[in-house]
């Protein structure tokens, strides 16, 4: 970073150290899988990848102080651009030197464009990238008793602010000049999201319109990357779209691949059994040179099939929100310390876990804390959890390495899996 010149572009880019082996049933291109291991170089430091990304909506991990997450071993963490422009607002972010610094985190860190909030008001369906759906498709749908609170024209949305109900408006600038207040090292373009409900004409357009408002975001990107002499380069991804159609998928991939972008976001509804399919697809048609982030993980088995094919990020809400619950993720499968018999066990959450919680504190405090709605109870179970999807990332990053990918997914999957776990 230079007084007085713009962010310099050569301090983000991407290396590829291992390529996944091919196999007979494998997705990929030129002799490999399209999962590989590497390095995210970002003004705040590296992304040893592939890499968990554990999320700090409000600029805060809920219950965990930013040294935590370091001591535990996260790498980077992603803020949601739609909550921060809402409160304290985006020019508090700027004034105090950026999210890194606002928020004591000394890493690097990504913001959502907040299209996915917004547009999720339009809707009103809670919706995970991974989504089960009964086949019901309809342009109109909106859930059991919600209202529309969003509308989308060609020029970007309009919503209604869920905190104090008055009208805004997001499109693909107005994002960019968030997110570049916000000061992220890695932003995503404004895009729609859609739901598994619309119809494939409906998507047609979305991809479209998300290819317009993409190249919107790379020419304000650029002109704010000018004119903020003084910053940090900032990255912009391009979020690739198009549900569950190959042809969609493919057509916006290479939309997006054309654009001066310097990564992809693998976004929007994608039923749960064509995640992979869609990455790969995705992959085939993406420079290798670019990370690809895949927005909004749900599960462990949704992580092996990402990473399989190429995915190098992955950002997962669940383990800090299912923590606060209960739900404990261990190598066994997930379960809840909330379980009466846990009462007087005074074992760790999980035998030979080496997080801090576990080489601390009991089941049945952890199980005491939650029932009293003490926050340190939320404190201790989201460090395990964190810690967990951490180190199933670090230790996927180790087998691809390794050259044994194949029989750690095997294993993870089948022990995790063997109770009919969720999660
Ligand atoms: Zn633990």
């Amino acid at each position: 970073m230079q007084e007085g010149k713009p962010g310099d572009r050569s301090a983000f880019s991407f290396e590829v150290h291992t390529r996944l082996q091919a196999t007979a049933d494998g997705l990929g291109k030129d002799g490999a899988r399209h999962g590989r291991t590497g390095v995210i170089h970002t003004p705040h430091g590296d992304i040893h990848t592939p890499a968990f990304v554990p999320v700090a909506t409000q600029a805060t991990m809920k219950a965990v102080l930013p040294e935590q997450m370091r001591d535990m071993g996260a790498q980077c963490l992603l803020a949601n651009a739609f909550h921060l422009y809402e409160r304290p607002g985006d020019e508090i972010l700027d004034a105090a030197g950026g999210l890194s610094r606002f928020m004591n985190w000394d890493g690097p860190t990504f913001t959502d464009s907040g299209g996915f909030q917004v547009l999720s008001l339009g809707a009103g369906f809670k919706k995970t990238l991974a989504m089960d759906v009964s086949g019901l498709q309809s342009d109109d749908v909106i859930a059991d008793g919600k209202e529309r609170h969003a509308f989308v024209d060609e020029d970007g949305v309009t919503f209604k602010s869920p905190l104090n109900g008055s009208m805004h408006r997001f499109s693909a600038e107005i994002s960019m000049g968030i997110q570049h207040r916000i000061g992220a090292d890695i932003m995503f373009a404004f895009d729609e999201l859609t739901t598994l409900m619309n119809t494939r004409q409906y998507q047609e357009e979305s991809v479209e319109r998300t290819y317009r408002w993409a190249q919107r975001c790379v020419a304000e990107h650029q002109r704010l990357t000018q004119e903020r002499v003084g910053k940090p380069y900032q990255a912009l991804f391009g979020v690739v779209q198009g549900a569950n159609y190959e042809d969609l998928r493919r057509h916006a991939a290479q939309q997006i691949a054309s654009l001066d972008f310097d990564g992809v976001g693998i976004g929007g509804a994608i039923e749960k059994r064509l995640l992979g399919q869609i990455c790969a697809w995705i992959c085939d048609v993406m420079p290798e040179s670019r990370p690809r982030h895949v927005l909004g993980i749900a599960a462990v088995d949704d992580i092996f099939a990402g990473v399989e094919n190429g995915g190098d990020t992955f950002d997962c809400v669940a383990p800090a929100r299912t923590a606060r619950n209960g739900a404990i993720y261990t190598r066994d499968g997930r379960w809840n310390v909330l379980r009466t018999a846990l009462k007087r066990d005074f074992r760790p959450l999980e035998e030979g876990c080496d997080c801090y919680t576990c080489q601390h504190y009991s089941r049945a405090y952890i199980h005491h804390l939650l029932r009293s709605r003490e926050m340190t109870g939320s404190t201790l179970a989201t460090i395990h959890n964190e810690r967990f999807f951490i180190r199933l990332l670090d230790d996927i990053r180790a087998s691809i390495d390794g050259g044994y990918f194949d029989e750690f997914k095997r294993e993870t999957l089948a022990r995790f899996y063997a109770n009919g776990s969720k999660g």
